[in-house]
């Protein structure tokens, strides 16, 4: 008997209106993408081509590493640059030359574009297949886009990604058909998702991106896709073009969603449903077993959702359906109606949904609603916070592992532990603060 069982999903907020916003946003640049994707391809280096506040940014993201080689770093578009009293191009191919003689590890180079570097319209692509020349069989040198025009800061994996695409080899005509997982995925994730995939006889089975440059999935007409991430819509646009096609799936957050996607699969591939529940059914205790402490905190509790990271439909859905939280607003900077099919199906009807942002506006629709909990981003986070409002970071949500069953805890933790801190420093509200409080609070954020 084949595995073929619909998704279980109501009518949710299929057909809910959308509130749709174009004022000013407060989000961070797609350079921040950088710091997840330099530790997944790690053969790869990412050179930024901005100012020193992109290099500032990075930095500070990631910490400054002391005993590691970097494996990205700024090239810094300065005064003479701007004002085009030196060649950018040349400074540029001179910056890379010496790069690529001081580390031969590196195999792969992304140009990575950023607010200076369009503004003063120096042409990356033309800058990479220069010097890829140049590098020929020694390097692969690609570019993209990581400025903060216009983008959020999970389209920079999707811009890196899509300029990979092309340069992936092609399967022969007639091979089997073979299954891609697309989007970043921390290695201890990918290899729980490999092992349940086997467990059910599928093989066949490429992560994009790989953890080495050397080891490029094959793509072509016989590819299914499934969206590890929900922030790749122009990663999907270029392998559509490729000639593979998309397995629409809910994400993998929480044990429903894991198990929603891994059927997807499934499905894909004949597997029965018995061997499907074999494969899932102990992993999918496990996880409900260790989400019940976390449900306890979180029942009944209110959250609103700033548009930040993409990642707001497949959350909030996990957490209004599997730990009882009340969905007040839920912002995402852009909705992609068929990547997000299953999850708006899957949302409590009545949510308020929100594309898009006018700041000042959903600041006034939050402080009227004064949820327990709001996700957002840095920028927010503070005065939220000294308006009495718990927050959550949704830049660590993106950091941290919180795909698959055995991250369904941590990922609720993640929320949970807002209100742990909260209680903690409540406990102590007519004690001054003291140093030991505040350094909870601060590894708590
Ligand atoms: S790319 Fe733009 S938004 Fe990002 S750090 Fe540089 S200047 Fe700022």
């Amino acid at each position: 008997m084949n595995a073929v069982i619909p998704i279980q999903a109501d009518i949710g907020c299929s057909d809910a209106p959308v509130l749709r916003e174009r004022g000013q946003r407060e989000v961070f640049c797609g350079l921040t993408g950088i710091i997840w994707m330099h530790r997944k391809i790690q053969d790869a280096f990412f050179l930024v081509v901005g100012s020193r506040t992109c290099a500032h940014l990075i930095q500070s993201a990631a910490g400054v590493m002391i005993f590691a080689e970097p494996r990205f770093a700024t090239a810094i578009i300065d005064e003479r640059d701007l004002a085009g009293i030196a060649d950018a191009n040349e400074e540029l191919d001179r910056v890379v030359r010496r790069l690529l003689e001081r580390r031969p590890d590196i195999k792969m180079l992304f140009l990575v574009g950023s607010c200076p570097s369009e503004v003063i319209k120096l042409d990356l692509s033309r800058a990479a297949s220069r010097l890829s020349q140049e590098f020929v069989n020694k390097v692969r040198i690609l570019n993209y886009s990581g400025s903060g025009i216009e983008t959020t800061f999970t389209q920079g994996e999707d811009a890196c990604l899509a300029s990979l695409v092309p340069q992936l080899p092609a399967f022969e005509k007639n091979a089997p058909t073979s299954l891609m997982i697309v989007g970043c995925l921390p290695d201890v994730v990918e290899d729980q998702f490999a092992r349940h995939l086997k467990a059910m006889g599928i093989d066949n089975v490429q992560f994009f991106p790989p953890r080495s440059s050397k080891t490029m999935p094959a793509v072509g007409e016989n590819t299914r896709y499934l969206l590890a991430q929900p922030f790749l819509t122009d990663t999907a646009r270029a392998l559509e073009l490729r000639g593979a096609r998309y397995v629409p799936a809910p994400f993998p957050f929480g044990v429903e969603g894991t198990t929603e996607w891994l059927r997807a699969a499934a499905n894909l591939f004949g597997v029965t449903a018995e061997l499907f529940d074999k494969v899932t059914q102990p992993s999918r205790d496990r996880a409900n077993r260790a989400l019940d402490r976390h449900r306890e905190k979180l029942h009944g509790k209110s959250i609103f959702f700033f548009p930040d990271s993409q990642l707001e439909l497949p959350l909030a859905r996990f957490l209004a359906r599997e730990l009882g939280m009340k969905l007040t607003e839920v912002g995402t900077p852009y909705l992609h109606r068929e990547h997000m099919k299953y999850e708006l199906a899957m949302l409590p009807a009545g949510t308020s949904l929100s594309e898009g942002q006018d700041v000042e506006k959903q600041l006034d629709r939050c402080r009227a609603i004064q949820p327990d909990i709001v996700v957002c981003g840095l920028g927010l986070a503070n005065p939220l916070e000294a308006e009495g409002i718990n927050t959550k970071w949704a830049i660590e949500l993106v950091f941290s592992p919180v795909h698959g069953y055995e991250q369904s805890a941590d990922l609720a933790e993640l929320f949970a532990r807002t209100f742990v801190r909260k209680g903690k420093l409540g406990l102590d509200k007519h004690a001054s603060l003291k140093a030991t409080d505040l350094a909870s609070e601060a590894a708590c954020n």
